[in-house]
């Protein structure tokens, strides 16, 4: 049985004192929850303080990426170790934005996944395809390249420690979300993949997020189907009704289908 999770990405919002505003309220709101894993991204400079923020409450902290060296001359970066030292279990890896305008690639992505495991961060792998992928036809070939890609000498033992997170591009921040119906395909596309490379038991333990302008309004639509377990939610994460109401619904729903 999969746990549904929710995530939260903050981005490149909040200062340290918004931040841990914004994590303190999202406790309080989440107290009370069950049946739901919830984290939240805030950006490195906040993690100290949302990590405090979050001590003794079961929401996870997470980062929004990470380089795949233990420690050496990277100016900019930083490594597993410095985020597991501030409490981090999560680590967002590959998402389209750093896809998208900071270069990473699936090998980029794959290095960073088996820096995760050895430092025991669950990473969550963003893979979707942008509107012009889609309109040409090659969603599946652009999804399977970017799990292939990111999963390479990956265990089948590890599998219950990845979260993948289907991001259709033209989805995030838009407020265009992917149907229902194309959500799903693409989620079987991606758990089909998953046994093809792991084998059935692995593939059947992984969850698999939808994220692409999720609001507490939309939420049950994606978590309510097969196959998918919870959100990776970017603008509705920052605002702590939204975020809180996207895992109320969740609770909901998959209280609902046990
Ligand atoms: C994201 O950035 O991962 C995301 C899904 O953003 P939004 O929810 O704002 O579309």
């Amino acid at each position: 049985m999969r746990r549904p999770f929710i995530a939260g990405n903050w981005k490149m919002h909040m200062t340290t004192s918004e931040a841990s505003g914004l994590a303190s309220e999202l406790v309080a709101a989440c107290r009370e929850i069950d049946g739901v894993d919830i984290a939240v991204a805030p950006p490195f400079t906040a993690l100290a303080a949302v990590g405090k923020a979050f001590a003794g409450s079961s929401i996870g902290l997470g980062a929004q990426n990470m380089h795949w060296e233990d420690k050496g001359a990277f100016t900019g970066e930083i490594a597993a170790a410095m985020l597991t030292d501030v409490g981090c279990r999560y680590v967002i890896l590959g998402h389209s934005e750093r896809r998208q305008f900071f270069g990473e690639t699936d090998e980029g992505v794959n290095r960073k996944v088996l820096a995760a495991f050895k430092h025991k961060l669950i990473p969550i792998v963003c893979v979707g395809e942008s509107e012009e992928e889609r309109d040409r036809g090659v969603t599946f070939v652009i999804v399977d390249r970017q799990v292939t890609g990111a999963l390479k000498n990956v265990a089948a033992s590890q599998m219950a420690n990845v979260v993948v997170a289907y991001e259709p591009i033209w989805a995030i921040g838009t407020g265009r979300t992917a149907t229902p119906a194309q959500a799903q395909e693409v989620h079987q596309t991606i758990r089909a993949k998953l046994a093809g490379l792991f084998g059935n038991e692995a593939a059947a333990g992984v969850r698999i997020l939808y994220g692409g302008s999720v609001m507490p309004e939309n939420a049950a639509e994606f978590v309510s189907l097969e196959g998918v377990d919870g959100a990776l939610v970017g603008g509705a994460s920052l605002k702590v009704d939204a975020f809180t109401g996207i895992v109320t619904e969740t609770a909901r729903v998959k209280a609902t289908a046990r």
